[in-house]
């Protein structure tokens, strides 16, 4: 049985910038009811009863990897946010090396969040030095993920209507630079 992970902060801990609604409903409703049809479509078959939550990702393909790919992202995107932390110098220092600074990081991740054409997730990678990458659907891109945002319109609709990138320049404020971190220090 596949289980989301419990979140590591009340619902209305993020507010104002994701309000408790919108949590109780994304985390409740929408990546709980990808992890209650992912459990349905492994019932139904056999085959898929052993194998873990990254294994059916990586074995899978139509709606038992769709389902199976909500559930792992958008564990890693609960992990991606916090009520409150800081950046450290030396990821200030990686990133500006990178991006130029950290204002053109940021400018680069909304516009790409932006640009994602419909329903998709805004991520920061390292495959050979960082990158910003968004995918559709549930697509997982290439590379170490370190960072991800949900661009599906039940991540912002009840808080800020059609207007993806307000989401996304304040959900800034309310990113896990220590779990950026702690991914980057694996990749090593
Ligand atoms: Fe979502």
């Amino acid at each position: 049985m596949i289980t989301v992970i419990d979140l590591p902060y009340p619902k209305d801990a993020l507010e104002p910038i994701i309000s408790a609604e919108t949590m109780f409903y994304h985390y409740e409703k929408h990546h709980k009811g990808y992890a209650n049809k992912l459990n349905e479509l492994i019932k139904k078959n056999p085959r898929l009863q052993n194998k873990s939550l990254v294994e059916l990702i990586l074995s899978e393909k139509g709606p038992v990897y769709n389902n199976a790919a909500q559930v792992w992202i958008h564990n890693f995107f609960w992990l991606s946010l916090t009520p409150n932390s800081v950046m450290s110098q030396e990821l200030k220092q990686l990133l500006e090396e990178h991006f130029g600074s950290l204002e053109e990081f940021m400018k680069q991740f909304v516009e790409a969040g932006v640009n994602q054409f419909g329903s998709g997730w805004c991520w920061l990678v390292y495959d050979n030095g960082f990158k910003i990458v968004a995918t559709k659907d549930a697509d997982i891109p290439f590379g170490y993920p370190l960072l991800v945002i949900d661009l599906w319109e039940h991540a912002y609709y009840l808080d800020y209507k059609n207007e993806r990138k307000k989401f996304l320049e304040n959900v800034f404020d309310i990113i896990n630079w220590d779990f950026v971190e702690e991914n980057i220090r694996q990749i090593k």
